[in-house]
């Protein structure tokens, strides 16, 4: 029986049954393995996935933009 709890990256909460959970991603870590990023089911479609690369790109685009106005 695997006891590691998941949390729900839409909800922030806990999804303490396995059946009512999903791996929505899987996202690569710095250092050592990545980690899955796990939502509830019901919640699949609330999670917003945010690549990190595209991020700090629009925060440059958005922080070039500001200081233009
Ligand atoms: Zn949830």
């Amino acid at each position: 029986m695997n006891a590691v709890l998941h949390v729900c990256r839409a909800c922030d909460g806990l999804i303490t049954d396995p059946a009512d959970g999903v791996i929505v991603a899987y996202e690569e870590a710095m250092s050592g393995p990545g980690w899955q990023v796990w939502a509830h089911r019901e919640h699949v479609d609330d999670v917003e996935l945010l690549d990190p690369d595209l991020l700090r790109i629009m925060t440059r685009i958005w922080t070039a933009q500001a200081a233009a106005e």
